[in-house]
């Protein structure tokens, strides 16, 4: 099946699609189906807002069981993530490494159009990874909230944690946009089992 190349995704006039060890053209339409891949896997278009009005409905359904839903669904999303972009280390792979792969994820949200993040890698025997986003848009579609919001990337963070990591950690937005910080931000620690 013969491929279709789409334009990269620009910004600031820099091609955001990494060198290696991603094949190129990450964002692809394929030309039998009209599907489209990142790094060949299958994505679409949803804007933010839709996602955003799923989470209004869901909380105003069953609250936190409905936000408990967006962590879980947004956690197997991470781990697949790693595991369909090859992202899982080597047994016995160094912490440098691992590091390394828990760095993609920053060219990964922003290739996916989720927008700039940072990542911090602290001490591994802790599973400690701290995550920033300055601009996430779940945040700033959600109406102001007395607490975090961003469920999906807590969840998201986690499972592509858990999954580099080879053990489970849990995903804990401890400030929000949302709720008036100037930041979203995330940081995993070691929890028994994975949730899902
Ligand atoms: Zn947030």
């Amino acid at each position: 099946m013969g491929a279709l190349r789409v334009p990269r995704v620009l910004h600031g006039g820099t091609t955001l699609a990494p060198e290696k060890p991603a094949s190129p053209p990450p964002l692809v339409v394929a030309t039998g189906t009209g599907h489209m891949t990142l790094w060949g896997v299958p994505v679409w278009i949803i804007p933010p807002q839709y996602h955003a009005e799923m989470q209004a409905e869901l909380e105003a359904l069953s609250g936190k069981a409905g936000q408990g839903m967006l962590y879980r669904v947004a956690f197997r999303s991470g781990r697949r993530a790693v595991e369909a972009l090859g992202l899982a280390p080597p047994a016995g792979a160094s912490d440098a490494e691992r590091t390394a792969r828990l760095r993609r994820f920053e060219e990964i949200t922003l290739a996916a159009g989720h927008g700039i993040s940072t990542v911090t890698v602290g001490d591994l025997a802790r599973r400690d990874v701290t995550m920033t986003m300055r601009y996430s848009l779940l945040a700033s579609l959600h109406p102001p909230s007395r607490e975090p919001v961003c469920h999906y990337y807590e969840g998201f963070l986690a499972g592509f944690v858990t999954a580099v990591l080879g053990a489970p950690v849990e995903g804990v937005e401890t400030e929000c946009h949302a709720k008036g910080d100037t930041r979203c931000l995330f940081r995993t620690k070691p929890v028994a089992a994975s949730p899902v």
